[in-house]
């Protein structure tokens, strides 16, 4: 059970769009990021729960971006009760004794619950600031700010850059 990379899984769901209604792109997803029983598992009804989950994750991001701590807390504390976990102790591939979040079950089931913990632990361990949105119009992608001094604006390199760029040509047009 590693949190951090389901809060990640969190973000990548929310930033697919509507590429999460593709079987394709959604199984190539959970393949790169490790998840290949979940890949090898996942069926219509696994992607249109998915499809789902995704606009209430969004909706926290929302919140976050909007500074709205308490609607943040109450959005996950929601989604917690409709996706409990139902731990197990596991210990697969030769892997020491480690806790599984949900066993058995569908596969949009455990990475609901997955996505959702993951959330959940940012905002408990680091702060509902941490959430964000793409402030690199008009990408609104959702991202995580690890940065040690919380100053994460962008999704990516690629938007942080565009940002620049915009920034100087306003700055020159100013000039
Ligand atoms: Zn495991
Ligand atoms: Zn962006």
């Amino acid at each position: 059970m590693d949190l951090t990379s389901y809060a990640e899984l969190a973000v990548q769901l929310v930033n697919m769009g509507d590429e999460l209604r593709n079987p394709f792109s959604l199984r190539s997803l959970l393949e790169e990021t490790g998840r290949t029983e979940a890949a090898s598992r996942l069926t219509r009804r696994d992607v249109d729960a998915l499809w789902e989950l995704r606009e209430e994750l969004t909706g926290v991001f929302e919140a976050a971006a909007g500074g709205d701590d308490v609607d943040v807390v109450d959005r996950l504390n929601g989604l917690l009760v409709r996706h409990p976990v139902h731990p197990q102790i596991s210990g697969h591939d030769g892997q020491p004794w480690h806790l599984h979040l949900t066993e058995g079950g569908r596969v949009a089931d455990a990475l609901s619950v997955g996505s959702v913990m993951g959330l959940a632990s940012v905002v408990t361990r680091l702060g509902v600031d941490r959430l964000g949105l793409c402030q690199a119009s008009p990408c609104r992608n959702a991202y995580i700010d690890t940065s040690s001094n919380r100053s994460r604006r962008y999704c990516s390199e690629r938007c942080a850059s565009r940002a620049n760029v915009a920034a100087y040509r306003a700055r020159k047009r100013g000039a």
